[in-house]
């Protein structure tokens, strides 16, 4: 890889050669991909970028670590849809809004960003098995991408998953333990089974290509904005992993000058759980708490990626926000009345982080924001439902459609 030099540890900045099969550091810290970025400005311009008519994230092969001989996987990840949400940003009392709907990537999150870096990397590794633990997405994520490419998946997930997440595993052939305990018991059986079979480990924080590969949705944002940067990005967090994979990518534009000035971030996370921004807070280190709430994909209470999470949202001189399960649903609606676009709990999370905060005055009116949207609403129906109540039930007959209308109150 011309492009990348080493694998440097987070923590005590020891240096590794960027094989395939990276884990985490010796001293138990996160290693962070460094490149080379005078060579990569010197091959990669905007102009060459804007010719391109490859429409996913392998767009931006230069500034990403794999192999040049490694063929693109075979999904198609990535360039979502970047939507101005006007009324959404009026109802919010905003002077610009765009939301970044990444529930349409092929698995329906964002974790199809990591999963598919991870089965390149697994090829280069010459790895036939990859396993995760996953609060769902990164799951049913892993498991599609690793389908699609002929590798085998073991995927460990808590029993709490939603249906839909564990229907997608199911579907794409995964071998699928259901563990009975909280996200982190999950995490630690994962983590034993990985080391007992070695297979190929798609871990958040273990595995540092995962937040190479989130950080297209940074690159993305940035180019379907015409590289005009925008003051705040909101996202919804849990791991760390996503947050600090969006603060990679907008730093890698600055660092090639591709951009000259950063965002920055808003971190979004559930008031019944919410050690990162805690920490953020309080400038203690973080300390565990209960996975209280119903933003499963967001319900993590040993975040495995909270150094370089925290380490993002202080640089970029960020906000901290948390929400109740109320809020993120009524967020649920309000992107969707206002929008069209469907979002999970966790997915909607940085949405509500930006009215609550306009709401308490922490962004300023005449802020430029974009929401990323991080999950589709179909991976969870069953709150969505809860949310927002049964449709009008009605028989075919146009007097009891009268009646129905009349007795809630609707005047077409
Ligand atoms: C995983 C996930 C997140 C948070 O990502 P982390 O890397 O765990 O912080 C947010 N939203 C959705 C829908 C997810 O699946
Ligand atoms: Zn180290």
């Amino acid at each position: 890889m011309r492009n990348v030099i080493c694998a440097r540890c987070v923590k005590c900045g020891r240096e590794y050669e960027a094989v395939p099969n990276l884990t985490d550091c010796a001293c138990g810290g996160i290693l962070d991909i460094v490149y080379d970025y005078d060579y990569i400005r010197s091959v990669l311009s905007k102009e060459k970028l804007a010719a391109r008519r490859k429409l996913s994230m392998w767009r931006y092969r230069e500034l990403l670590p794999v192999e040049e001989r490694s063929p693109d996987p075979e999904l198609r990840v990535g360039w979502s849809p970047l939507y101005e949400a006007p009324r959404l940003a009026e109802r919010l009392g905003l002077n610009r809004l765009w939301i970044k709907d990444d529930g349409l990537n092929p698995t329906a999150s964002l974790k199809d960003r990591a999963s598919a870096m991870v089965v390149v990397k697994a090829r280069e590794a010459g790895a036939e098995v990859i396993a995760c633990s996953s609060t769902g997405n990164a799951a049913s994520s892993l498991a599609g991408n690793a389908a699609a490419a002929g590798l085998k998946t073991y995927i460990f997930v808590p029993a709490r998953a939603p249906k839909g997440k564990v229907a997608q595993l199911m579907s794409f052939g995964a071998t699928v333990i259901s563990v009975r305990g909280s996200y982190e018991d999950t995490f630690e059986l994962s983590k034993a089974a990985i080391e007992r079979w070695g297979w190929y480990n798609r871990n958040a924080a273990i595995n540092p290509y995962l937040s190479e590969g989130k950080k297209t949705v940074g690159l993305e944002i940035l180019e379907q904005l015409n590289w005009q940067v925008p003051d705040y990005v909101a996202i919804s967090v849990g791991d760390g992993c996503t947050i600090a994979g969006l603060w990679k990518g907008l730093k890698d534009l600055y660092a090639i000058g591709f951009i000259d000035r950063l965002p920055k971030l808003i971190s979004a996370q559930a008031a019944g759980c919410c050690p990162i921004n805690r920490a953020v807070e309080t400038g203690e280190p973080w300390r565990p708490m209960e996975e209280n709430t119903l933003a499963d994909s967001i319900a993590v209470g040993v975040p495995r990626n909270a150094d370089k999470a925290i380490a993002a949202i202080r640089e970029s001189g960020g906000l901290t926000v948390e929400l109740t399960d109320a809020e993120i649903m009524d967020a649920q609606k309000l992107l969707g009345e206002s929008c069209g676009v469907f979002g999970e709990p966790a997915g909607v999370t940085g949405t509500a982080g930006i009215k609550k905060l306009r709401e308490q005055g922490r962004l300023p009116a005449d802020s430029t924001v974009v929401s990323v949207v991080t999950g589709n609403g179909l991976k969870d129906v069953a709150n969505a439902i809860a949310a927002r109540g049964e449709p009008l039930s009605c028989p075919s007959d146009m007097e009891r459609l009268l009646e129905a209308f009349a007795a809630r109150g609707i005047c077409p």
